[in-house]
């Protein structure tokens, strides 16, 4: 039997790619739901915290609930950031595990649909982007919400809660207790050199306004994710 050479160079291309198409599918019809969002976020430079920042903890605190008085996110809803934006938070990492210290990240991007329910809730300008303003960083992947907690993830008294919404989530603490303002400081100043911008309402709150391609609005619709 004569075979073209388009022919045989067709069939040497299907058995190889074979195995790589089997593993997809494997991991695909068995995998984590997480995992399929994780990938159709790359599409949109979006990453997953868990893989690009070694040594950071995870709480997003939306699972659990939120200025709405009820949760903004489902169980399986996965910390992404904009890959640029991630490299500047495992910088921050890095410095600020030399003091003891690991970020915890309590939301980074944030479905528009998410942020909606949040202006509905809190409706202060001071502390959620009005949607007549247009959306939050956060919607992009480039604003993050974080705080301090020691290497080994024990927790560490802060200035405020999480979206508590009162003076003492400034970042200029003036609190009094040398502790938090020693930690408070801290992040805000390892934040600011590794080129985040930090601002005066909310000490946990950082912009990435330097971060590098593809800056893009994604929803929860565009990556599979329901919401609540
Ligand atoms: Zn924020």
């Amino acid at each position: 039997m004569n075979r073209s050479p388009i022919f045989t160079a067709l069939i040497t291309l299907t058995v190889l790619t074979l195995p790589l198409v089997t593993g997809g599918q494997t991991r695909f019809f068995g995998g984590d739901p997480e995992d399929k969002i994780i990938r159709k976020a790359k599409r949109y430079n979006l990453v997953a915290v868990k893989d690009a920042v070694p040594g950071a903890y995870i709480d997003m605190r939306y699972k659990i609930t939120s200025a709405a008085n009820k949760p903004l996110y489902l169980k399986d809803m996965p910390c992404l950031a904009h890959r640029s934006t991630a490299e500047k938070l495992k910088k921050a990492n890095a410095v600020l595990a030399k003091s003891g210290y690991a970020i915890k990240i309590w939301d980074a991007w944030r479905p528009p649909e998410a942020h909606h329910a949040l202006w509905n809730a809190v409706k202060d300008p001071k502390y959620v982007v009005p949607p007549s303003k247009g959306l939050s960083w956060h919607c992009y992947g480039i604003s993050i919400d974080l705080t301090l907690v020691k290497t080994n993830g024990e927790a560490v008294t802060m200035p405020s809660r999480f979206d508590e919404f009162s003076d003492r989530a400034a970042s200029n603490y003036t609190g009094g207790d040398p502790e938090i303002a020693e930690r408070v400081n801290l992040l805000q100043q390892t934040m600011r050199d590794v080129g985040f911008r930090t601002i005066e309402s909310e000490w946990w709150h950082f912009d990435d306004m330097t971060a590098q391609g593809g800056i893009r609005n994604v929803t929860a619709a565009d990556l599979g994710i329901k919401m609540p």
